[in-house]
């Protein structure tokens, strides 16, 4: 049986904060706004893993009013949403993704995304794919006042 889920998630550009994405922190001038690191891409990724999974949404399993995730690194949620996929007896087949960002370049990171996300989810670097889009111009995000990520997951009962 394999079973598919979406993700997608959008946070805003602001100053005095990190850039996190997949897990690496980009070189820029704003940074993700959020309780946790504000990490888009896991965010997204960690939502289509629950989907697949039919365990709801990181919300309901990391809420933004617990204290314990003020600051957290997103990755620590992707670790924890491994453990509830392996506990169910399924594996991870391959993901896909679209982080939608105006600037800063994002395509030469993408390496060291997909080993952050890779090690984290204990798969292989081949089994995530990563896209970037800019907006256009158009909107918030071609303003530069947001990024967004789209994920697929696909998983598999074994
Ligand atoms: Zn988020």
């Amino acid at each position: 049986m394999t079973h598919s889920g979406i993700g997608y998630d959008l946070h805003r550009l602001v100053e005095g904060r990190k850039l996190m994405i997949g897990g690496v922190e980009i070189p820029f001038d704003k940074g993700s706004q959020g309780h946790s690191d504000g990490d888009v891409l896991s965010h997204a990724l960690c939502d289509a893993l629950l989907g697949a999974a039919g365990l709801g949404d990181i919300g309901a399993h990391f809420p933004d009013t617990d204290p314990k995730w003020k600051g957290a690194s997103s990755l620590i949620f992707l670790e924890h949403t491994k453990k509830l996929l392996a506990d169910r007896r399924l594996r991870i087949v391959h993901v896909d993704a679209i982080v939608v960002c105006e600037r800063p370049k994002l395509g030469p990171h993408f390496p060291a995304m997909r080993s952050a996300l890779a090690k984290s989810l204990g798969i292989t670097a081949e089994q995530i794919n990563l896209k970037a889009k800019t907006n256009e111009g158009v909107d918030a995000i071609g303003r530069g006042e947001a990024l967004a990520a789209h994920v697929i997951a696909t998983v598999q009962a074994h």
